[in-house]
């Protein structure tokens, strides 16, 4: 870290900075400059907070150097990281894993047409959540632990892996039970009692960035997992919140390339979420491929106009075979190809 002084500082100012930095148990490196002092702080270990500097007197700014996660950096670990699922499909092995569903499970047949569509396209995973974090009390909020119960059975007569979100601490331990992996969503991108709690399981987890959530902070996110103990952290770009309202969010590929350059931890893309129209998805999808995506999420509903949840941003299923067709396209034009579970 270091200190910026101010240019009116005065030499106690400074002497005080850095008796703050020696009694934190750091070495205080003052740099003198033309207009003002820096001080560098020595030895931090990402645990001290700027903001014990920043108000003190003479105090223009405390800037971190390094970054503020380690586990998940791949500085910590240079090599990518490789999560593989039960049903052979491989994540982080720089091939395009193709992973979709609906939003949300709503019966046993909706689920088993939906798993028999990605199946047949190449898909190697299905989606769909039992649990909905839903804006609104009064939409439907998922059918819990029966939808879990079809959507295992569906995925595994089509021989597809699961992965679902878990909202809570009793959800989690029952998606544990039935999925492959598990999806923390946006809106729990920063619930660090449920962070902490998948990090003690020996699941994979789908940890989607938070709709306000910077990069930093979402790849601190992932360190809570890693630091609970569990290394298997897929990331998963899904669009972000901006000024202007003509997409659901802003599909941020350059957060792919960007999280793929800071962290060793396979990256995906939701370009479903992340552009809320279905005639969208497949230009999203296919830019996040090029960007370097490990993978796609896309939703997916046998008759999207029935659908309980995001139905304007599902493919039909003629739509999800064809966007395979174009992903692969782009995959082969920049050396990867759609994985497989052979
Ligand atoms: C979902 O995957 O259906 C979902 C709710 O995603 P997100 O958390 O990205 O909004
Ligand atoms: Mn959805």
């Amino acid at each position: 870290m270091l200190i910026v002084m101010d240019s009116k500082a005065t030499p106690e100012d400074i002497e005080h900075v850095c008796e703050v930095i020696v009694r934190l148990g750091y070495e205080a490196r003052p740099i003198p400059g033309g207009q003002r002092t820096a001080i560098g702080l020595v030895g931090n270990d990402g645990s001290v907070d700027p903001g014990r500097f920043v108000g003190l007197p003479g105090v223009r700014d405390a800037i971190q150097v390094s970054a503020p996660y380690k586990l998940v950096s791949r500085e910590w670990k240079q090599e990518n990281t490789l999560i593989r699922l039960p049903n052979g499909a491989l994540i982080g092995d720089g091939n395009v894993c193709m992973m979709g569903g609906p939003c949300s499970v709503e019966s046993e047949a909706q689920i088993e047409e939906s798993a028999k569509v990605v199946a047949a396209a190449g898909g190697t995973v299905l989606r769909g959540g039992a649990f909905k974090p839903r804006t609104s009390p009064y939409a439907f909020q998922g059918l819990g632990e029966e939808g879990l119960r079809h959507m295992r059975a569906a995925a595994d007569r089509h021989g597809l892996a699961m992965v679902t979100e878990a909202i809570d601490l009793d959800s989690a331990a029952m998606v544990a039970r039935y999925a492959d992996v598990i999806q923390i969503g946006a809106r729990n991108m920063q619930n660090f009692t449920l962070l902490n709690a998948v990090g003690r399981l020996d699941k994979p987890v789908l940890l989607k960035r938070g709709m306000a959530a910077t990069i930093k902070e979402w790849l601190l996110a992932a360190e809570y997992v890693l630091r609970g103990g569990n290394e298997q952290v897929i990331l998963c770009e899904r669009g972000i919140r901006s000024f202007d309202d003509s997409t659901r969010n802003v599909m941020d590929i350059a957060a792919i390339a960007v999280a793929k350059a800071r962290s060793h931890l396979p990256v995906i893309a939701d370009p479903s979420h992340g552009t809320g129209r279905r005639n969208q998805v497949r230009a999203l999808a296919m830019a996040a491929v090029a960007a370097g995506a490990d993978g796609l999420i896309i939703e997916m509903h046998p008759r999207p106009e029935e659908a309980l949840s995001d139905g304007a941003q599902s493919l039909y299923p003629d739509q999800f075979h064809s966007m395979v067709e174009d992903v692969a396209r782009i995959a082969d034009a920049v050396g990867v190809k759609l994985s497989t579970t052979g």
